[in-house]
């Protein structure tokens, strides 16, 4: 289903149009407008999805089949020495285009680029509770 209101649906099914590296009957891969290193590619499905529980289990393997994929492409043509994969979800992680999408960021040694979190440390015993809370909800 498309979203009338979504402008993701729109590029990716043309609409609107974009620097459109790959293309499928499933998906386009665009730059980002606002690339964080030249080169941030964006991989869109061309129905909607708002994020990624609402990605189905096909759509989802595809996605990171489709992320090796163009992450080798990248990496082939623009010499990065890394990449990014990155997909955020819900406002809390970043969000702000509410259509499934997947960011790919070329990196170089040397980009000053920054993807930062202040890092935690658990208490005694509370990695295994939180470990068991999810474990137990993976089922
Ligand atoms: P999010 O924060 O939701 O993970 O990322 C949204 C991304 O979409 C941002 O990196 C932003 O630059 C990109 N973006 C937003 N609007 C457009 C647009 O109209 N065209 C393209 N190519 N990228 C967009
Ligand atoms: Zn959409």
């Amino acid at each position: 289903m498309k979203k009338d209101d979504c402008i993701f649906c729109k590029i990716a099914n043309g609409e609107i149009p974009s620097a459109t590296v790959y293309e499928d009957e499933l998906f386009r891969v665009i730059l980002d407008i606002a690339p964080a290193v030249k080169g941030h590619a964006l991989i869109l499905p061309k129905e909607h999805y708002d994020n990624l529980w609402a990605l189905g289990k096909e759509e989802s393997e595809r996605v990171m089949n489709l992320a090796a994929k163009v992450s080798e492409a990248q990496k082939k043509a623009l010499g990065c020495d890394g990449i990014n994969l990155l997909q955020n979800n819900g406002v809390a992680a970043g969000q702000t285009v509410f259509h499934f999408h997947m960011h790919l960021i070329p990196r170089y040694d040397d980009d000053k680029v920054t993807i930062p979190w202040n890092t935690l440390s658990y208490a005694e015993g509370e990695a295994a509770k939180v470990c068991e809370t999810i474990k137990a909800a993976m089922q």
